[in-house]
């Protein structure tokens, strides 16, 4: 094949794209990279000896999801205990752990609800009315009304920690902008769900695609294609293609495969292309929301959490912030709200016993971008202690890693969801997906999780849109040479 192929972005979509081309005999592949690794979203790094992932983690489920069909049978990874119940516990404000079976049976109702697709398209309007409506009438016909703890924990666990649940699945900065209609949903591989990378961490991925695992004498040259620290800023598209960099390099193709986020295509947009997107392309750009999810990973000396922990959640009310604001600074409030409210939950990896992963989502996930470490820290401490620290003697931790997935300017979010203004926008992974063409011949293609319909927001999404811009060039060619 004599196609000269410039790929954009050495992310997961990137590299599968680059592989599949490679073994249908297009070796004139050249792939510019931004940041000074590869990997992209998936970012396994170096913590006091130990691999830790602060993007990219677990392989979701098994049936139809591609990561877990080419890893299956090689013993790379295993089923996180995380899933396993019980194992979730609530702290309250007073330093006391909420009654376990009381919590597990309001998460269930509520999970029940999330998961209930027909009432919540019957329902319609916002995903937030939807489940304040529909999980009060079940609170209601589940509980008597003299289960007040029932009622008191059911308000708090439905305001303050389902919402930020369903807010790291859809990162939105508020379940408000999250639609029951849209036609566009996520659609979960079957089987178990969460699939960790043991000691190795989701990089041993990037291994995989490229051939090196499981046989090392059998790698594909994909890696020794790729050209770091480019950071592509112009795209010239006419019946070939021409792509400049930051640092005045310029590059020539028959083709090239955008596999950036849809942030970076917002960022880009307007001035990158010559000639200009068409509207549609605008349209899927500008209305595909990028939401933002950071991970902080807190390394102490012991573990002080028993073994059947294996999440700490924090159940607070509305009234209850008072009390933990004026503890804060007034820097780091946000729109009169602090950051630590927004902390998700703290999980335990199975194969980092002293690490405890926060998850900060919603409304101040970017802000918190801006903090030192040092007052992160802090935070997460304090929240810590003060919930947790009555039934525990908690340390201070040993280390501290984080990922700034927001202000990165190479990534500019986490991943994206469904919000209400994308539905009436009608902008469309389809969209975003569709090549631009010459005279026939697809010159510009997009790939990267944003372009994937159903499987956006994951690893193995993101490596079938690779797959799938590949598999387009390949038939076009073979189309071609009849
Ligand atoms: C915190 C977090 C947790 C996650 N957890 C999971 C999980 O548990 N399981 C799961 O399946 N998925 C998870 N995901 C999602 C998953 O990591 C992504 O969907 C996937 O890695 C995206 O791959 P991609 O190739 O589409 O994009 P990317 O990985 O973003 O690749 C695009 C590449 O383009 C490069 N680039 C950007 N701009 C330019 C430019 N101008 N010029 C040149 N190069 C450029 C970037 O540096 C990047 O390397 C998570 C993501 C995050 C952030």
């Amino acid at each position: 094949m004599s196609g000269k192929i410039i790929i954009v972005g050495a992310g997961a979509s990137g590299l599968a794209a680059a592989t599949r081309l490679y073994e249908n005999g297009f070796k004139d592949i050249t792939i510019l990279e931004a940041e000074n690794r590869i990997g992209g979203r998936i970012c396994s790094v170096d913590f006091d000896g130990v691999v830790a992932d602060i993007g990219g983690q677990w392989v979701h489920g098994e049936k139809g999801n591609i990561v877990f069909e080419m890893v299956k049978d090689l013993d790379l990874i295993s089923p996180s205990k995380l899933s396993e119940n019980p194992g979730m516990l609530f702290f309250l404000i007073d330093g006391t752990a909420a009654d376990q079976t009381l919590t597990d049976r309001l998460l269930k109702l509520a999970m029940a609800v999330m998961e209930d697709k027909i009432n919540t398209k019957k329902h319609g309007g916002s995903f937030a009315e939807y489940f304040h409506f529909e999980y009060n009438k079940r609170i209601r016909k589940e509980f008597s009304s003299k289960e007040l703890e029932a009622f008191r924990l059911a308000h708090s666990m439905m305001e303050e920690w389902f919402k930020k649940f369903i807010i790291l699945l859809n990162p939105a900065e508020s379940w408000e902008q999250l639609s029951t209609t849209s036609p566009y949903v996520f659609q979960p591989c079957e089987g178990h769900q969460m699939y960790g990378w043991r000691n190795k961490g989701y990089k041993t991925i990037l291994d995989v695609i490229t051939k090196t695992i499981p046989d090392p004498s059998k790698e594909l040259p994909i890696k020794h294609k790729v050209i770091l620290n480019k950071e592509v800023t112009k795209i010239l598209w006419q019946d070939n293609v021409k792509v400049e960099c930051s640092d005045g390099s310029l590059y020539c193709g028959d083709h090239v495969i955008l596999t950036v986020s849809v942030g970076v295509l917002k960022n880009l947009h307007k001035n990158a292309f010559v000639p200009s997107l068409p509207s549609f392309k605008v349209n899927s750009i500008e209305g595909i929301p990028l939401g933002v999810v950071n991970k902080v990973l807190l390394k102490f000396p012991k573990k002080w959490w028993p073994d059947n922990i294996r999440d700490i959640s924090f159940l607070w009310s509305e009234d209850q912030r008072d009390e933990i604001i004026k503890e804060f600074p007034k820097e780091e409030l946000f729109n009169g709200r602090v950051w630590v409210e927004n902390i998700f939950s703290l999980t335990s990896i199975d194969s980092h016993p002293n690490i405890l992963l926060a998850w900060i989502n919603g409304p101040t996930a970017r802000f918190v971008e801006q903090l030192s470490d040092e007052r992160v820290l802090a935070g997460l401490m304090f929240i810590l202690r003060k919930f947790a620290g009555q039934l525990f003697d908690i340390p201070e931790p040993e280390g501290l890693i984080r990922s700034k997935w927001g202000t990165n300017p190479h990534f500019r979010g986490s991943y994206v969801y469904v919000s209400a203004d994308m539905e009436k926008r009608q902008a469309s992974a389809h969209d975003l997906s569709t090549p631009l063409e010459v005279n026939g011949k697809p010159i510009v293609l997009f790939a990267g999780e944003a372009t994937h319909a159903s499987r956006f927001s994951t690893v193995n999404g993101a490596m079938e849109t690779g797959y799938r811009e590949a598999d387009r060039l390949i038939n076009f060619y073979s189309k071609n040479a009849k």
